[in-house]
């Protein structure tokens, strides 16, 4: 059983005859090489436990069992975990070769023999013993429990103390044992996502403080691996303090990773325009309006460029589409390239683009442009054919900004840039206002 081990001294040192008796244990037993999670040997309940054959585990990675640890970098910050313990504990699931999950409550312990140090885990399936408990406990307990086994997780706050229980199954989640993480707030919020962290933390607040009838939240968290998950958490305050105060809150936490992934893909084509990859004329167009209104607010100007392919219907007559569409790409590519990330450009429609950048004059807008005109100029005069632009200016502050006068303005800039003899940048004349 364990020609798998490269060091046969050792083998020898660990075939005995107990290994007979272990055949007949009720848990699993794996030992495995920390290093390579491997496993190295097991006993017979390893593999029928899971519905595999002895081939199917021996000299097999230990993750291939487990549905909770994915890959190796999740499976070393593990290995440091169990290095650190005398005996760590993880309850988990084992993925059964008839598709079903098997709860496991697995405990390991390291150790070195002959110089080479092994893992040793054994493995109990916890199915019976899941239902017994949930039979056993008070109705809290079992309503908590029943809750715990259809979520993902489970959490229950004591405000005046600070102390936070996460349920092995959200621990789980973020790929901690049972007896890890801390029971304090500080250990959820510090691994919220620090773009999220302020949006969640005031919506916690207004619930705390009765401005909302709950508190639902969408973020992303730091799992073990430092990776994020996108989750669902929801919660409410249960019990009151004799002053009122909100004294526990339970609530729960979904992982909503797979659906979240989903969504922003959706929300990428729906944006993006395919051919180029920059916003497409739907996501400028609401960009532009939305930092519009900001700059009503903040008292800013904004700056628009409208830019134009010159004498592009003579690239397709003379090269035809295929090449036409490469040239977009190009041009488009050194538009983007040519900005700093705060200005977003976009492709308005057929060979126009608009570049829109919040907080800026007329001044540095018409820098802007020439920096966009150049850049076109130099990446494209390699190429076959060697295009230009021709770009429209314009610019507005504060209340006097209005999207439509922006845009005529930019317009017609850009018409007077073709009528002045192309790639070039002109400026919108602004009619003083009334
Ligand atoms: P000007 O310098 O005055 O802008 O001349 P122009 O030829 O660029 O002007 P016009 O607007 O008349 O022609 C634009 C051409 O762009 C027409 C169309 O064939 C081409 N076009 C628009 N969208 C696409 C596209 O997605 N792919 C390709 N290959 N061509 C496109
Ligand atoms: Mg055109
Ligand atoms: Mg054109």
């Amino acid at each position: 059983m364990l020609e798998a081990d490269p060091t046969p001294q050792a083998n020898a040192h660990l075939l005995t005859d107990a290994e007979a008796l272990f055949a007949h244990l009720a848990d699993a037993v794996y030992l495995i090489d920390p290093h390579t999670s491997n496993i190295l040997w097991c006993n017979r309940k390893a593999w029928e436990g899971l519905g595999l054959g002895p081939e199917d585990v021996l000299d097999h990675s230990v993750l291939s069992l487990q549905m909770d640890v994915h890959g190796l970098p999740q499976w070393s910050e593990i290995a440091n975990a169990i290095r650190a313990t005398d005996c760590f504990r993880f309850i988990g699931r084992h993925r059964h070769q008839q598709g079903h999950e098997v709860p496991v409550e697995v405990n390991t312990t390291h150790f070195e023999l002959h110089g080479k140090a092994y893992f040793l885990s054994v493995a109990r399936d916890i199915t019976n013993r899941v239902a017994q408990e949930a039979d056993s406990q008070s109705r809290e307990k079992q309503l908590w429990f029943a809750l715990n086994e259809a979520s993902d997780g489970l959490w229950d706050w004591e405000v005046a103390s600070g102390t936070l229980f996460f349920s092995p199954q959200l621990k789980r989640m973020l790929g901690y044992g049972p007896d890890e993480m801390a029971p304090v707030l500080e250990t959820w919020s510090r691994n919220v996502h620090p773009e999220d962290a302020p949006r969640v933390l005031a919506i916690l607040d207004e619930h705390l403080r009765g401005k909302r009838s709950r508190y639902e939240a969408e973020y992303r968290i730091r799992n073990r691996n430092g990776h994020y998950l996108w989750v669902h958490d929801r919660g409410r305050v249960c019990e009151f303090a004799p002053d009122g105060q909100p004294a526990r809150v339970v609530g729960m936490v979904q992982d909503i990773s797979k659906r979240k992934q989903l969504e922003l893909l959706l929300h990428e084509h729906a944006s993006n325009d395919p051919l180029t990859g920059l916003a497409n004329r739907r996501e400028g167009a609401t960009y532009l309006q939305a930092q519009i209104e900001l700059c009503h607010r903040l008292n800013l100007s904004i700056g628009l460029a409208f830019i134009d392919i010159d004498h592009f219907k003579s690239v397709n007559d003379r090269y035809g589409h295929l090449t036409g569409d490469r040239v977009l790409l190009h041009v488009a590519q050194a538009i983007k390239n040519s900005l700093r990330g705060s200005d977003l450009p976009c492709r308005w429609g057929g060979e126009e683009f608009i570049v829109i950048a919040p907080n800026t004059t007329l001044k540095q807008m018409c820098l802007v442009a020439e920096k966009v005109r150049l850049a076109v100029q130099q990446a494209l005069a390699g190429h076959t054919p060697a295009v230009t632009v021709s770009v429209g200016v314009s610019a507005a502050f504060g209340n006097a900004i209005d999207q439509t006068d922006l845009m005529a303005q930019a317009d017609s800039a850009l018409y007077r840039a073709k009528q002045n003899g192309r790639n070039r940048v002109e400026t919108a004349v602004v009619a003083p206002r009334t």
